[in-house]
C-alpha cells in the first residue's frame, strides 16, 4: 500500500524512556553504547527518563504536558510501549495526544513491533544489535506514518488499547511460560514453543468476526493522507454499510457464516457515547453480554489449539506471523489453528512462520481471515489470554480495529 509520510520537525525534541529492566536488563547500557551517539551525531535533542516500576511510564504520559514533545520513544520491549499507548488514550485530550509520534527501539525480551517495523522498511530481517541500530536510524531519518490501533474490551468491561496482538491458547500460553526464559531473549519463544508442543493441548471456545471489505481500490481512497484527524462518523458508516453488504455476498466462502446457538443475532449498537468517553467510540461492537451482530461471522468449530490476532506484522523478531500486514491497513489478521492437528504439523507451522510462510503450505486446520472486529469466548473456566504479550483478564473478549489513528516514527 502507499504509506503516506510526514518528517518530525527539527529540531526534533525527545523524550526516550528505559526500562532497565527489559530484556536481560542492559536497556541503559544500549542506550549509551547505541543509541546516545547516533542522536548527539543527529543532532537530536532528548531527555532520557528511566522507568522506575510498573506503570510508571502510564501515568507520566498521561499527565505530562506534550506540547513540550515532538517524539516519545520507548527503549525496551513492547511492554513499554503498550503503556504509553494506553496512556495517552486516558487524557482528556486523548485525541490530540495520540497523534503525539511514538519510536520504538528494541530493547526487550519481546521486541514485535521493532521487527515490524523494520520489515515495513523492506530491509532484509534483522536481529539484535542490527535491529536497534536499523531502529536507531529511523528515529535519526525522523519519518512518521499512521498507525493502526485496536481496542479490546475485557469481561468486566474494562477496555485497552492493542498495537500488537491478542492471543489465547497456544500463544498465549508460551508467552507467559516463556517468561522465566527470559534470560535467553528474543530466544524464549522458541523455547517455549518446543516445551508446549510437548503438552499440547485443545482450548475450547466461541469465535466470531466481522469480515473485512475485499480490497478495491474504491477502498484504499478512503485513506487520507497525512496529517490528519480523527476518522469522522460519516466516514466509518459508509465504511460500516460497505462491510455488511460484501459480507452478504461473500458469505458463500465463509463455510461457517451461521450463528450458532450462544453467539446469536442482535443489532448493532446504536445508543450514543458517553460524553466523557475517552478514547475512540468503537461503533462495529455490540455489547459483551450480547450476541454479536447479524451479519457477522461465526466459526463453527468450538475446539481450537490457538486463536492469535495480529495487527502488525511480527509476534516476535523471529515470529513473521502476518506476512500481509501493514502498520496503518485498518485490519485485524486473525489466525486460528483448529484441533486435531499434530504436533509435528504445527511444529511446522511454527518454523515456517519464522519467514512468514506459514500461509502458504496448505496446512488444513490453519486458518487466515482478514477482519475489522472479532469476539472471542473461552468455554474452559481456567486459561490465559494475553495483548500485547501481556497477560489480561480471562473470559469473553472482543476487539475492533481503529484504522491509523496513532503516529509511528518508521520508514
Ligand atoms: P520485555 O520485553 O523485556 O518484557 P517490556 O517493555 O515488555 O520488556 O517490559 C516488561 C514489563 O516491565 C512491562 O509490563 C513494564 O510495564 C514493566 N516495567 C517498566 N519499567 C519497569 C521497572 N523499572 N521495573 C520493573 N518493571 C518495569
Ligand atoms: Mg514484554
Amino acid at each position: 500500500t502507499d504509506v503516506k509520510y510526514y518528517e518530525l520537525r527539527r529540531p526534533c525534541r525527545v523524550m526516550v524512556l528505559v526500562n532497565p529492566q527489559s530484556g536481560r536488563g542492559q536497556a541503559l547500557q544500549l542506550f549509551s553504547g547505541q543509541i546516545e551517539p547516533m542522536l548527539t551525531e543527529a543532532s537530536v535533542p532528548y531527555t532520557l527518563v528511566i522507568t522506575e516500576h510498573q506503570n510508571h511510564a502510564r501515568d507520566l504520559v498521561r499527565e505530562t504536558d506534550l506540547s513540550q514533545w515532538d517524539a516519545l520513544v520507548i527503549l525496551s520491549g513492547d511492554g513499554l510501549l503498550f503503556e504509553v499507548l494506553n496512556g495517552l488514550l486516558e487524557r482528556e485530550d486523548w485525541e490530540e495526544a495520540i497523534q503525539t509520534p511514538l519510536g520504538i527501539l528494541p530493547g526487550g525480551s519481546g521486541n514485535a513491533l521493532a521487527a515490524s517495523v523494520h520489515h515495513y522498511t523492506k530491509s532484509p530481517p534483522a536481529w539484535g544489535k542490527e535491529l536497534l541500530l536499523s531502529c536507531g536510524f529511523l528515529l535519526c531519518k525522523g519519518l512518521v506514518t499512521r498507525l493502526d490501533l485496536v481496542s479490546v474490551h475485557l469481561a468486566s468491561s474494562q477496555r485497552i488499547f492493542s498495537f500488537l496482538s491478542l492471543a489465547w491458547g497456544f500463544v498465549a500460553d508460551v508467552d507467559i511460560e516463556s517468561e522465566k526464559y527470559r534470560l535467553v531473549g528474543p530466544m524464549r519463544f522458541l523455547v517455549g514453543t518446543l516445551m508446549r508442543l510437548a503438552s499440547l493441548k485443545v482450548y475450547q471456545g466461541r469465535l466470531a468476526y466481522l469480515p473485512a471489505p475485499p480490497f478495491t481500490p474504491q477502498n484504499s481512497s478512503l485513506c487520507s493522507s497525512l496529517p490528519c484527524g480523527p476518522n469522522s462518523s460519516p466516514n466509518q458508516n459508509s465504511r460500516h454499510n460497505h462491510i455488511t453488504n460484501s459480507n452478504h455476498s461473500t458469505n458463500s466462502n465463509h463455510n461457517t457464516a451461521h450463528n450458532s446457538s450462544n453467539i446469536a443475532i442482535t443489532t448493532m449498537r446504536t445508543e450514543p457515547q458517553p460524553v466523557n468517553q475517552k478514547g475512540p467510540p468503537d461503533s462495529l461492537l455490540a455489547d459483551l453480554e450480547q450476541p454479536v451482530p447479524d451479519h457477522w461471522t461465526v466459526v463453527n468449530e468450538e475446539d481450537f489449539v490457538l486463536v492469535l490476532a495480529m495487527f502488525q506484522s511480527h509476534l516476535a523478531e523471529d515470529l513473521f506471523a502476518a506476512p500481509g500486514a501493514a502498520a496503518d491497513d485498518g485490519f485485524i489478521h486473525l489466525l486460528y489453528v483448529r484441533a486435531g492437528i499434530s504436533r509435528l504439523a504445527l511444529l511446522t507451522l511454527f518454523m515456517a512462520m519464522e519467514k512468514g510462510g506459514h500461509l502458504a503450505i496448505g496446512c488444513p486446520h490453519l486458518v487466515y481471515e482478514r477482519v475489522k472486529a472479532f469476539r472471542l469466548e473461552p468455554l474452559s473456566p481456567e486459561g490465559a489470554i494475553t495483548v500485547d504479550g501481556e497477560m489480561v483478564e480471562y473470559g469473553p473478549v472482543q476487539a475492533q480495529a481503529h484504522e491509523g489513528i496513532a503516529r509511528l516514527i518508521s520508514g
